[in-house]
């Protein structure tokens, strides 16, 4: 018989006082007072992430790539989007004045393109030629393949079969842009199988490739790089209201499903005297699995490597999630979001699915405008604000309701 390995029984001294370094991130990944955010990464994601944020600190101190971003932003994106005061759909729900901000008149139609490029651009500056990403509704797909293919990088987008069978066009369109869409069959074959399918991409191909995460969520430093590159519709709204309007909104209204384009629109206004509302999809009824409210009594736990409000059962399962918009219906939100609403900084509000529907209903037929039903759940708030008393509203429209023509039609008997 051999003898004992002495060293597997008493490790060596040395190894057990110290232990290898953690690898230490540059910027804050955690929010508020729980402390949400983080990274909660597999060990073999942990050093692409490091690099990722140091890349994303060395570019936005690096004034060309600055001036790119910049510029496509401008020639490519149609930035900067304007501010549309809506006269009518303000008398009509009682309002003083409200304003729009425009991201459906971004290229490819939402908010999206505006993180998608950055990130573009900050891969190609790694040195990455291949783009990994993932999609729901197909917005942040879109936005990603057309993205890539403005800077000539391949892309390959994974999705699930269910959400491809739904969002047809939106397959059709990324196919177009050369985009490799990959159809995800675990699970309910929607949303997070596809990020859960994304994740292990990147993980096996990480040397060559970079994910392009689509909202302000994910492993630090996602959240923190996403809603940077979409404060620049906060910082375009903010102006436009002092030049337009010759003052500040009493109220700044988003929806709100990772938290991405509220937390671009609200962080510019977050030192201002202003109210900031959050709306997230109310579904079709109060229990789990009928809405994606994370904001009403969700608790705090992990998913895809963040540490947020999450939906889940009682045994701490991720629960299922229900909405009539695909980009509202995710079971947890951003964590710097997420922080504002536990701080009583940003308010949390909810709007039912037929609430939705109503309020897209009645912003096109007084303003002429088709939002998205995202961006329709802020608008359906629009009246109990007023009813409380506000009178100015800045509202943050986050898409166009093109994609949504299916489900009016088969909803509004059109
Ligand atoms: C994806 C999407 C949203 C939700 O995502 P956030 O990260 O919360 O902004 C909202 N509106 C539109 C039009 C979208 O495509």
């Amino acid at each position: 018989m051999n003898p004992p390995d002495r060293h597997a029984l008493n490790p060596p001294a040395s190894h057990a006082l110290n232990p290898p370094a953690p690898p230490a991130f540059r910027l804050p990944s955690r929010y508020g007072a729980m402390g949400l955010g983080g990274c909660y990464a597999p060990e073999t994601l942990m050093q692409p992430l490091l690099e990722l944020e140091a890349a994303f600190i060395d570019a936005l101190a690096d004034p060309a790539f600055m001036a790119e971003l910049r510029q496509e932003l401008r020639l490519f994106v149609g930035r900067p989007t304007p501010l549309t005061p809506a006269p009518r759909l303000a008398r009509e729900v009682g309002l003083k004045s409200l304003w729009l901000k425009r991201e459906d008149l971004a290229h490819t139609g939402a908010h999206k393109i505006n993180n998608a490029l950055a990130q573009a651009l900050l891969a190609r500056r790694m040195g990455k030629r291949e783009i990994i990403a993932e999609t729901g509704a197909g917005q942040h797909g879109v936005a990603t393949a057309a993205a890539c293919a403005r800077l000539g990088l391949d892309c390959t987008v994974y999705m699930g079969s269910v959400d491809m069978a739904r969002q047809a066009p939106n397959v059709a369109r990324m196919r177009l842009f050369g985009t490799k869409v990959v159809p995800v069959e675990a699970g309910q074959r929607t949303l997070k199988e596809a990020v859960n399918e994304a994740l292990r991409a990147w993980a096996a191909r990480c040397d060559r490739a970079h994910y392009i995460l689509g909202s302000a969520l994910g492993p630090h430093p996602f959240p923190l790089m996403v809603r940077t590159f979409q404060l620049v519709i906060g910082e375009e709204a903010r102006a436009q209201m002092l030049e337009q309007s010759g003052a500040l909104p009493e109220v700044v209204l988003a929806c709100a499903g990772g938290g991405s384009n509220g937390l671009g629109l609200m962080v510019p206004f977050q030192h201002d005297p202003v109210r900031l509302v959050a709306v997230e999809a109310g579904g079709h009824g109060a229990a789990l699995g009928e809405h994606a409210a994370r904001t009403f009594g969700a608790g705090i736990g992990v998913l895809h490597g963040c540490r947020s409000l999450l939906l889940q059962d009682e045994h701490g399962w991720t629960a299922e999630t229900a909405s009539i918009s695909a980009g509202l219906d995710y079971p947890s939100l951003g964590p710097e979001l997420a922080a504002l609403v536990l701080a009583g900084r940003v308010e949390g509000r909810r709007a039912s699915d037929q609430e939705a529907l109503a309020a897209a209903q009645r912003l096109a037929r007084t303003e002429g405008i088709l939002a998205a039903l995202e961006s329709s759940h802020a608008l359906a708030h629009l009246q109990t604000l007023a009813a409380g008393g506000a009178a100015t509203v800045l509202l943050g429209l986050s898409g166009r309701g093109d994609k949504d023509l299916a489900t009016f039609q088969s909803t509004l008997e059109l």
